[in-house]
């Protein structure tokens, strides 16, 4: 099935368009293994493997809920909050819960889906799953930001829409350990006297109630671990012509929140130069390099990283800037058929969940950059959320996690990748020549298959 897309499509229609390439390339493998079950007749195998491929491509469950808060100030104000389940055929599901003023039903849903998509590539055993509030946080008092967390919290469990076994939240765009902590409390009050496993309503907690080391850096360090894993890599960087190893890279990294700022951390401590930090609005730069601990610890004091006196201001967009390495690491869309041709990087670190358009991301591999996608960049926080809830429902204590294993569990997803894209072979992609493994890790189909992309 082709599905025509426009060129930088709905956030949506965006993940359907990834979704469907993939599933043309995995159709007649799937087929080939519903050999398998003899009772089924020829004809219905195909029927069987077109069925589950379009059940996968749908959201199974969305719920919308709204409920009023009053405000610090005496008004009232409704508040409107969404969770999209995609397949449960993996339970629990797992996703986070972003605070923004662009949530909606469509955002939250595809984000879910990717959120399978994303524990599949690294081999967790988990549904997709993501939430959100539309609000704008920077509005709210602290005390009305807990009582907006906890009724949402509310309003989900009261239609079952998570818990320990069904659905377990974790920080996203905007929310952070706080967050997390009301949201366990929450549920602790409210059912922990039933359920010895409420420690496990949500992960990403602050590690006092339960959370684990790393987790809140863990995104970050999986970017800069997948990025590193194919800058040692000389064949790789020969593709792209860039020198292996960090040292020296001019980095500029998009979204200097929970991810942004840790991925720069880790990039910058490795050697590299972040030479820029875009961030809604406003960028900071400095051609000899940012100090990022230093601008992390502005931040901690000044809550932004407006005013950091050590980078030069300005409006523009760094995005197109001369650079080696872009980390996207806010949220969708960034990289569309607008800015893409413009884009000096020759290396793409997708920090956030769909920052590339398809018309994007076709001008880019015809330019020869090799993007990392999100679904293994970004994988670095649900996977750590994994060890944190299998502490939690275990009742154990592993002490300080080892930043060592993550980058292991990386190396691991990386090998994995490797296998089974030469488990294609060669034969299925006859376009794909010389940037053959450029294609073959994002780019898993024909050339033919892009409608309206580009
Ligand atoms: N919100 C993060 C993501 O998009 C983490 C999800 C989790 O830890 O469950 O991957």
């Amino acid at each position: 099935q082709k599905i025509a897309t426009d060129k930088d499509p709905e956030f949506s229609a965006m993940v359907l368009y990834y979704y469907h390439r993939a599933a043309q390339t995995m159709e007649k493998e799937l087929v080939k293994e519903m050999d398998k079950y003899n009772h089924l007749k020829p004809e219905h195998k195909q029927a069987r493997v077109s069925a589950i491929l379009n059940l996968i491509g749908s959201v199974c469950t969305s719920i919308e809920v709204s409920f009023p808060i009053i405000k610090a100030n005496g008004t009232y104000e409704i508040i409107t909050g969404y969770r999209a389940h995609h397949v449960r055929n993996r339970l629990p599901l797992k996703g986070g819960i972003r605070f923004a003023m662009d949530v909606d039903e469509a955002e939250v849903k595809a984000l879910a889906s990717i959120m399978t998509f994303k524990c599949a590539c690294v081999n967790l055993p988990y549904g997709g799953s993501k939430g959100g509030v539309r609000i704008d946080p920077a509005k709210y008092t602290v005390g009305e930001l807990q009582t907006i967390t906890r009724r949402y919290t509310m309003e989900l469990l009261k239609r079952n829409m998570i818990g320990p076994g069904i659905d377990v939240p974790a920080p996203d765009v905007n929310t952070g350990p706080r967050e997390m902590s009301w949201i366990v409390d929450q549920y602790t009050k409210t059912f922990g006297y039933k359920d010895i496993n409420a420690a496990a309503i949500v992960t990403g907690k602050p590690v006092h109630v339960g959370g684990i080391n790393g987790r809140n850096s863990a995104t970050g360090r999986g970017v800069w671990k997948s990025g590193d894993l194919f800058l040692q890599d000389k064949e790789w960087m020969d593709m792209i012509g860039l020198k292996t190893g960090w040292k020296d890279k001019k980095v500029i990294v998009q979204g200097f929140g929970n991810v942004g700022s840790f991925a720069a951390k880790f990039v910058h401590e490795a050697g590299a130069k972040v030479i820029g930090i875009q961030e809604m609005g406003f960028s900071l730069a400095n051609k000899d390099g940012i100090d990022i601990n230093d601008v992390i610890k502005f931040k901690e004091e000044k809550k932004t990283i407006k005013g950091y006196p050590k980078a030069k201001a300005s409006k523009g967009s760094l995005l197109t800037a001369e650079c080696d390495i872009l980390m996207p690491c806010a949220t969708q869309k960034v990289i569309t058929s607008e800015n893409a041709k413009d884009i000096k990087a020759k290396l793409i670190l997708e920090g956030a969940n769909g920052p590339t358009t398809p018309a994007g991301e076709k001008i880019l591999l015809d330019k020869g950059v090799l993007i990392v996608p999100d679904l293994y960049c970004n994988a670095g926080g649900v996977t750590v959320s994994y060890f944190e809830y299998l502490k939690n429902i275990n009742h154990v204590s592993y002490g300080k996690m080892q930043s060592k294993t993550i980058s292991r569990i990386i190396v691991e997803i990386v090998n994995s990748m490797n296998e089974s894209l030469s488990v294609c072979g060669e034969g299925e992609f006859p376009t794909i020549k010389a940037n053959k493994k450029l294609k073959l890790i994002r780019d898993c189909t024909k050339e033919a298959d892009i409608v309206d992309a580009a």
